[in-house]
């Protein structure tokens, strides 16, 4: 297959320049300007287009086994596709929990009939109860690409530093949902002038997330050990983390497409559907977010996607379950929101999404060099779409319905193979 005349942008490579793409056996095997076609080869006229190394999203919940309703990780994949993304990791909060090597192998198998790249998280502690740890060396022998209790903070200091100092012996990475409880009254919803006009006494504290943040940037200091803020939704965090790795740790942050698009005055307007933990926060964490994005303190976007059930999103506000879908508009929204505005290059938000999350979990992937895997997307950085309930995911619980973004992606490609095509 030959991919000609894209725009290529591979950040990894420190490349942004037309040329074509030749794909072989699943890899990149030539890149440069004007290939000829060989007889019989598949040739894609991408100009006017961009191509980027497929994206990878370190953080998204297929909901399989357990909540299928909801997801499995077939719809969850066509999701990804269609969203331009060729790796996915699978957190481990599903039913039963993959604190397990049987549960993890059940994801992985099922995964490798995708089409995409389905990796899987495996639990810090049994039943994500935060009392025990997992039989983490048996799950990192079986594929584990992370370890995290994600859905669940881990509220114990000592287990926390338990398994950090385990990650650092053995090279793994952990990551962290960062909400004390304590500090959270009603979830879903930054406390402040939103929660309180809902009617609620207490909302999610921001600090809720700094003093945990806090915490485990202390300990990845001691440690050493590899771990991964996820979701950050204040600023203060995102100055902790930076002030973390200013002290050598090898700590990493993600943010969300909604926490860098939105803030709690859109829980006013949607409802259920900008319920998410952490929660949407002020416009000065927002902004916040963004100047961590483009400075590099956070290197990875990731969706959180989450999908759960319209009648669970029809729930009053405090009984809903939180989390919204996020693989589908992800990169439209970071193109909208990020690049449009001038905050970050194309080059940069593409990082962000390849490089930068292929670096954190050493995958073989975000990248366009020759002898890579043929992942890739073509987009089309000038279209402006609506944002319809026609999702490819088996849930709609999206607050971006009836937003027109900027930024399409019209076709994507995994190992060789194409795995969504717009035009199909
Ligand atoms: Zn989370």
């Amino acid at each position: 297959m030959l991919i000609k005349g894209a725009r290529a942008v591979d950040p990894a490579n420190n490349r942004d320049e037309i040329y074509d793409i030749r794909i072989k056996d699943g890899v990149i095997a030539e890149t440069g300007r004007s290939l000829k076609a060989e007889p019989e080869e598949e040739v894609i006229d991408a100009s006017g287009l961009t191509a980027a190394p497929g994206f990878i999203d370190g953080h998204c919940h297929f909901r399989d086994p357990g909540f299928e309703y909801k997801e499995d990780i077939f719809t969850g994949a066509a999701a990804a596709a269609k969203g331009g993304f060729t790796s996915v990791i699978c957190l481990a909060n599903t039913e039963p929990p993959v604190d397990n090597v049987d549960t993890l192998n059940y994801v992985l198998e099922k995964g490798r009939k995708t089409g995409i790249n389905v990796y899987s998280a495996a639990c810090i502690s049994k039943g994500m109860n935060g009392e025990e740890l997992t039989d983490l060396d048996s799950l990192k022998k079986a594929g584990a690409a992370v370890f995290t209790d994600d859905g669940k903070p881990l509220a114990d200091a000592a287990l926390t530093e338990k398994a950090m100092k385990w990650a650092a012996e053995n090279g793994a990475v952990l990551s962290f949902h960062e909400e004390d409880p304590h500090l959270v009254g009603t979830a879903g919803v930054n406390d402040g002038k939103v929660s309180r006009a809902l009617g609620f006494t207490k909302g999610a504290e921001a600090s809720a997330e700094d003093c945990l943040v806090a915490r485990d940037c202390a300990l990845a200091v001691r440690t050493g050990a590899r771990i991964c803020i996820q979701h950050i939704s204040s600023g203060v965090s995102a100055a902790l983390v930076r002030h973390a790795k200013s002290m050598g740790a090898d700590v990493w942050a993600e943010a969300t497409p909604h926490h860098f698009s939105m803030t709690e005055d859109d829980v006013l307007k949607h409802g259920t559907l900008a319920k998410m933990n952490p929660p949407l926060r002020t416009e000065e964490d927002r902004r916040a977010i963004i100047e961590a994005i483009a400075d590099g303190t956070i290197e990875v976007i990731a969706t959180d996607h989450a999908p759960h059930s319209e009648k669970e999103k029809a729930r009053e506000f405090a009984k809903a379950p939180s989390g919204i879908i996020g693989l589908e508009t992800s990169f439209a929204a970071g193109y909208t929101y990020l690049v449009k505005p001038g905050h970050l290059t194309l080059s940069k938000l593409i990082e962000r999404m390849t490089a930068g999350p292929a670096r954190l979990y050493s995958l073989n992937a975000g990248t366009l060099s020759e002898g890579a895997p043929a992942d890739i997307v073509l987009i089309d950085t000038e279209e402006k779409w609506l944002v319809t309930d026609d999702f490819a995911s088996k849930s709609k619980n999206s607050p971006y319905i009836g937003e027109t973004l900027t930024g399409k992606v019209k076709m994507t490609i995994c190992g060789g193979k194409v795995v969504y095509d717009e035009t199909r």
